[in-house]
C-alpha cells in the first residue's frame, strides 16, 4: 500500500494543494492521500484556529474518494513532529506501507533540522512541490547533499497551480479582493460565514 501524507497548516487550503495531491497520487499510484493539518507547528503560529483549518480542509476534499483527513496532529496538545506522525500512521497501517510525505519545497531546505531526521529518512520518502517564479538553486544543491549524505528519497515536483498561496488568499480577504476560483467554493463559503482572515490587525 502506498500512502501520501499531505502535511501543512492549510491556513486556508486552496486549489494548489488539491492539484498537487491529485498529481502525486496518480503519478506515484498511491492508494490514498491523507491531509494532515498541523496542530501546533514547531516553529510558528497559524491565523485560523485548528478547528477552522480542519473544517475548511474537510470541505475541500470531500468530493475526492482518494482523499482523507486526519486529526492525528490537531488533537495533540503539545508540539507535533513529522517523525511521530509517520510512526503513528505506520503503526495503524502496518510496516509494509510505503509512506510519502508531501509538502512545499520551501520546507525541504530545513529538513535536516527536523526531529530525528536521520531516522525519518529511513521510514518515509519526501515529495516537495515548487512554486512558480521562485528560484530553487540553493534548494537543489541542498537536496543533492541530503540524497548523498542521508540516502534520502526526495522528489521535487512542479505544480503551476501552486502560484496560489494561502498567504495571498489571506491578504485578498483582508483587502476585500475576490478569492473566487482560488479554492473550492465550499471552503470559500466557510471562510465568509465564519469571518476568517478579515481582521486587519492580523499579521500576514
Ligand atoms: P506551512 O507554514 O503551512 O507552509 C510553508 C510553505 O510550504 C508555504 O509556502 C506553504 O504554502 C507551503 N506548503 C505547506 N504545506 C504544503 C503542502 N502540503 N503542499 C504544498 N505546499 C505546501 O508549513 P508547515 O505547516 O509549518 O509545515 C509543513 C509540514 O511540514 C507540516 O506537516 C509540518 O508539521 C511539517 N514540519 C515538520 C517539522 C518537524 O518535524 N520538525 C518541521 C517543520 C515542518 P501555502 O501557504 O500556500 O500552503
Amino acid at each position: 500500500m502506498k500512502i501520501g501524507l499531505m502535511g501543512g497548516s492549510f491556513d486556508p487550503i486552496h486549489n494548489g494543494h488539491l492539484v498537487l495531491a491529485e498529481q502525486v497520487r496518480t503519478r506515484f499510484q498511491m492508494d490514498k492521500i491523507i491531509f494532515i493539518p498541523s496542530g501546533n507547528p514547531p516553529h510558528k503560529e497559524t491565523m485560523a484556529s485548528k478547528e477552522d483549518r480542519y473544517n475548511m480542509t474537510k470541505l475541500a476534499i470531500e468530493d475526492n474518494e482518494y482523499f482523507e483527513i486526519s486529526r492525528i496532529e490537531l488533537d495533540q496538545d503539545h508540539k507535533t513532529y513529522t517523525i511521530d506522525t509517520v510512526k503513528r500512521l505506520q503503526a495503524m497501517y502496518g510496516d509494509s506501507v510505503e509512506v510519502f510525505f508531501i509538502t512545499g519545497a520551501d520546507m525541504m531546505i530545513d529538513l535536516p533540522s527536523w526531529k530525528n531526521f536521520d531516522e525519518l529518512v529511513t521510514i518515509c520518502k519526501f515529495i516537495g512541490s515548487t512554486r512558480p517564479g521562485v528560484d530553487y538553486t540553493e534548494l537543489s544543491d541542498q537536496i543533492d547533499a541530503l540524497v548523498r549524505d542521508y540516502k534520502a528519497d526526495i522528489t521535487i515536483t512542479q505544480v503551476p497551480a501552486l502560484a496560489i498561496s494561502s498567504t495571498d488568499i489571506r491578504r485578498r480577504i483582508k483587502y476585500n479582493l475576490s478569492i473566487r476560483y482560488l479554492l473550492p467554493r465550499t471552503t470559500e463559503d466557510y471562510i465568509y460565514t465564519h469571518n476568517l482572515y478579515c481582521d486587519r490587525r492580523t499579521i500576514l
